[in-house]
């Protein structure tokens, strides 16, 4: 079941995450991409791209960088159902993944190379993709690390030289936001206080 890790991890009626539909592969088009900023118990970008109908997923805890040389560290984690893309919310405490996240870029993903085969290019350990986004464009890579010094997680996240490098612009500092509603994730976890302050309490009313 291609989804049972992302379920198992999760209880539906305690999180506002999506259940998700089961996998529903594209035959035609272009694939999405999102990148979701995650204050978890530590900070991080979820990049998500959709490959035989889930999102395959890499936490990274400096997000993506437009400077080839710097290669960011990638977690993989479990996949996730194409309806997680439109998440942004707060995962409650005591949820796995207990935190805010907004939807911090989202576009079209096409892969440049181990496009006959994702998931046997997944498996040997190398992805480039190109991305249409609206702060994430041009080509990167995910490269798998091998050796016994690294978990069978961890991969790296390179931006591949191409016309929209740049060593000194960092995307991250200066597009903080969502690309959805515009907010920061400090603005949304602000957003979700006020919804709870405006709830109304029920009145106690003492025996008569
Ligand atoms: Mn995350």
């Amino acid at each position: 079941m291609p989804l049972e890790t992302y379920r198992a991890k999760r209880d539906f009626s305690k999180t506002p995450e999506p259940k998700g539909r089961d996998p529903r592969p594209r035959r035609r088009g272009k694939a999405t991409f999102v990148v979701q900023k995650h204050q978890a118990s530590h900070l991080h970008y979820d990049l998500r791209l959709e490959i035989d109908g889930v999102l395959k997923s890499w936490a990274v805890p400096r997000g993506p960088s437009y400077n080839p040389d710097d290669k960011r560290a990638a977690f993989q984690t479990e996949d996730h159902p194409l309806e997680y893309a439109s998440f942004e919310g707060v995962i409650p405490p005591g949820s796995y993944g207990a935190g805010a996240m907004i939807v911090w870029d989202e576009g079209t993903m096409r892969i440049t190379e181990g496009a006959e085969d994702p998931i046997a290019a997944l498996s040997s350990g190398k992805l480039a993709f190109v991305l249409e986004g609206t702060k994430l464009k041009g080509e990167w890579a995910l490269v798998k690390l091998k050796g016994k010094k690294y978990q069978a997680n961890e991969w790296l996240l390179i931006k591949h030289r191409d016309g929209y490098v740049s060593a000194d612009w960092d995307v991250t500092e200066e597009a903080p936001w969502s690309v959805v509603s515009g907010l920061t994730l400090e603005g949304l976890i602000e957003r979700e206080i006020r919804k709870l302050e405006s709830v109304k309490k029920p009145e106690v009313r003492g025996p008569k």
